[in-house]
């Protein structure tokens, strides 16, 4: 980067540490706002937008330090001809009261509070002089440029970044890297912007409305590369499918049909000991899954995923499933995200087949060796017909004699990379693979993430569940939680009171909780039974804590989310989550179902942390009000509604794809432009188009392909063996 001018050793290693090491790197630095003069606000209407992010125009009237108490304090003041704002800073003064004096003219970002009844903003996000922002006085769109700590460190400013753009805008390499990537047709026919016209656009907007091009073009462009690489994976697994079991469903498919005593079978007996009869809903997914279990002209494996909101009745649809497959004298495999979870399976499903001759067993951590060889052998022998357990079982040692299924409960991140070890492990017979999940993937995700999985929805609850009131209550308001926390004690009912677990510092949270158990056992409730369970905690341990649970010999029991999911007491009836803006609202409404599983109301209460409480007349920076607004709204949503597909679509637009999916799939969809939520149509598109290219051109050895050729190796490099392979 150094060939840049101002740009030295320093500033080159500043670009580094923000992750822009070539010139292909700055073209991609999008700037994440402009700054057109229509959108200034009139300072003497701050009022109007407390707590928002707007952009003022003014001219400085005064630079003071407050150093008399900490934190120091420099505030520049401006104004313009409707009021005056006061543009605050802590910490680093020095620096900026040296650069503003009296009668300079300035543009400001950032959010809008008040300090003694006058706005204020504290660190603004952009702050410069106009006589440095000449587009702007000539009418222009201004870009401001993400500004991460490693840019602040090396002093790169807006300013020099503009500079920067200015010449790398004009150069060879300009030229040579923004070649075109799409096939012509796609341009012609969606009407796209030239490539380099679009990046310069991106940079140097001329009017909002050619911008506004120039970002759906780019946006295409990231999309249709995503798609495709999507596509090139789909050819490959299907490139092995071809060797699916064709089971015999028919015993499934009349248990679900008739109304007449069923067939004699091990599905008809199991449903007629259920007390309830399964759901619409259920009995459809049920029968989506047999066809797929028993389709004989491809014989491609089933890759279902079976999406239904929390306690819509998922296991029993796997169970039968499985005793389908089980018939035909394949074995199963039932994962569990969590050991716990694990044993309640094996615990309700022991209960279910007692009467039948199917033989189920439990593999999870814990287990002496010799059990675990014996359940080992048992498997290979053929002599298991279903195995629960965690993904340990998909472990080189485990060996099945006959594999026909795997059913992943809970597990929305069995994505492409757990499939493809499955479909290579069982390459001679590659099972059906069923997957469950009550984090519903919007329609868009599953057009990114599972291009080759079907989608069962179960739409439908059993009748006779009482909806979960939830209410949001600031730490102020706790106490008068505590005694309605009694009071459910007293009607004879349970409570769970959880602080979420992270996966990256699960340590700190089991402190959290563990300072919230002390506090609740020993202060609060020292005359209740107060349990407490965590990660942390040895198999044996939970277990015993979760049946004194069952057995209602603790009336309170605190929590990691280690009981996010599946576990079911109905005697649970209140649920109060700490510290919940922590979390994705996807898990919080994950713990929140763990009440409201018998027919009695039931409650879930949010206590969000106590930085998120305002104080009045508190000087709050710009990024804190905005990342605390958010926080709350996230919340508000889970009062709003308790419909699983909402809250999954709201938290998808809220966190983006990365986030929603946790740490695990994040890296197969970085975005830089394109919002999956907000650009569906676009994504559709995208992946249309990208099929059809595959389809007339599989490996893009058509010449006229070659640049979009070498793009996708570019941009997924090493990840791709496909390309090369034919
Ligand atoms: P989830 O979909 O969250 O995994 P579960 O499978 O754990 O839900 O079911 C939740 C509860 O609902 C269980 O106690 C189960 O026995 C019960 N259940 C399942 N299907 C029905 C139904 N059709 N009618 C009534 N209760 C049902
Ligand atoms: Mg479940």
């Amino acid at each position: 980067m150094q060939w840049l001018k101002g740009v030295g050793q320093k500033r080159a290693m500043a670009l580094s540490a923000a992750g822009i090491d070539t010139i292909e790197d700055l073209i991609e630095f999008f700037p994440r706002r402009f700054i057109d003069a229509r959108t200034v606000i009139n300072i003497g209407d701050a009022q109007q937008y407390l707590w928002q992010s707007v952009t003022v125009r003014g001219k400085v009237i005064g630079v003071q330090q407050f150093t008399y108490r900490r934190p120091f304090r420099t505030q520049i003041t401006i104004e313009d001809e409707t009021g005056v704002l006061h543009l605050v800073f802590f910490a680093y003064g020095e620096w900026i009261a040296k650069q503003y004096k009296a009668g300079d003219e300035v543009i400001a970002i950032g959010s809008i509070g008040f300090f003694r009844g006058e706005p204020q903003i504290v660190h603004p996000e952009f702050l410069e002089k106009t006589s440095e922002s000449q587009e702007l006085a000539e009418g222009k769109m201004l870009p401001v440029y993400p500004n991460p700590q490693a840019l602040k460190d090396g002093y790169i400013s807006q300013v020099q970044l503009r500079k920067m753009f200015e010449q790398v805008l004009v150069s060879d390499d300009f030229a040579r890297i923004t070649i075109e990537v799409l096939p012509k047709e796609l341009i012609t026919e969606h009407h796209l912007m030239e490539r380099p016209v679009s990046f310069r656009e991106m940079h140097t907007p001329g009017s909002p409305e050619t911008l506004a091009q120039a970002r759906r073009r780019l946006i295409y462009e990231e999309l249709f590369f995503l798609q495709l690489r999507f596509a090139v994976e789909r050819h490959r697994i299907q490139a092995v499918a071809g060797r699916g079991i064709r089971f015999d469903v028919s015993s499934l498919a009349s248990a679900l049909q008739s109304t007449k005593p069923f067939r004699e079978s091990i599905i008809s007996q199991v449903l007629q000991s259920l007390p309830f009869s399964l759901t619409n809903a259920q009995q459809r997914v049920l029968s989506e899954i047999a066809t797929d279990m028993s389709k004989d002209q491809r014989r491609i494996p089933m890759h279902r995923l079976v999406q239904g909101d929390v306690g819509s009745g998922k296991t029993i649809v796997a169970l039968l499933a499985m005793l389908a497959a089980v018939e035909n004298g394949y074995q199963c495999a039932l994962m569990a995200p969590t050991e716990v979870l694990a044993r309640q399976h094996f615990l309700s499903m022991s209960e279910l087949l007692k009467n039948t001759p199917i033989q189920l067993s439990l593999l999870v951590g814990g287990q002496t060796k010799k059990i675990r060889s014996e359940i080992l052998s048992e498997l290979s022998e053929g002599r298991t017909n279903i195995v629960i357990g965690t993904h340990a079982l998909l472990e080189e040692n485990v060996i099945f004699d006959r594999l026909g299924m795997i059913v992943a409960d809970e597990q929305h991140k069995f994505g492409v990379a757990q499939r493809k070890i499955l479909i290579e492990k069982y390459r001679d017979a590659p099972p059906d693979v069923l997957i469950m999940t009550a984090t519903p993937i919007p329609r868009t995700l599953a057009l990114t993430l599972y291009q080759d999985l079907d989608v069962s929805t179960i739409d439908e609850l059993p009748s006779g569940r009482k909806q979960i009131i939830t209410k949001i209550v600031m730490p102020s308001g706790q106490r008068g939680l505590f005694s309605h926390i009694r009071e459910v004690v007293k009607r004879g009912e349970q409570v769970y009171i959880v602080y979420p677990q992270l996966e990256k510092s699960e340590t700190r949270d089991v402190k959290t909780a563990t300072k919230a158990y002390e506090v609740f056992s020993e202060k609060l409730f020292p005359d209740l039974h107060v349990g407490f369970i965590h990660g942390k905690l040895k198999s044996a341990e939970k277990q015993a804590v979760m049946a004194s649970f069952r057995d209602k010999q603790i009336d309170i029991l605190v929590a990691t989310s280690v009981i996010e999911v599946g576990i079911d007491v109905a005697n649970a009836t209140l649920m109060v989550i700490g510290n919940a803006e922590r979390f994705g609202l996807a898990q919080l409404h994950q713990l929140r179902g763990r009440v409201g599983r018998g027919g009695k109301a039931s409650e879930c209460i949010l206590v969000p942390s106590e930085k998120l409480e305002p104080k009045p007349d508190e000087s709050v920076s710009s990024e804190d009000i905005e990342s605390r607004t958010a926080s709350l709204e996230r919340l508000k949503i889970l009062e709003r509604t308790t419909n699983g597909f909402e809250i999954a679509k709201a938290d998808l637009a809220l966190r983006g794809p990365g986030d929603f999916l946790g740490t695990q799939q994040s890296g197969a969809v970085k975005l830089k432009l394109a919002d999956i939520v907000r650009d569906e149509q676009i994504l559709e598109q995208a992946a249309k188009d990208s099929a059809q290219l595959l389809e007339q051109d599989p490996q893009l050895r058509d010449k006229k392909h070659a640049a979009t050729r070498q793009e996708l190796l570019r941009l997924y490099h090493q990840r791709e063996s496909f390309l090369e392979v034919g």
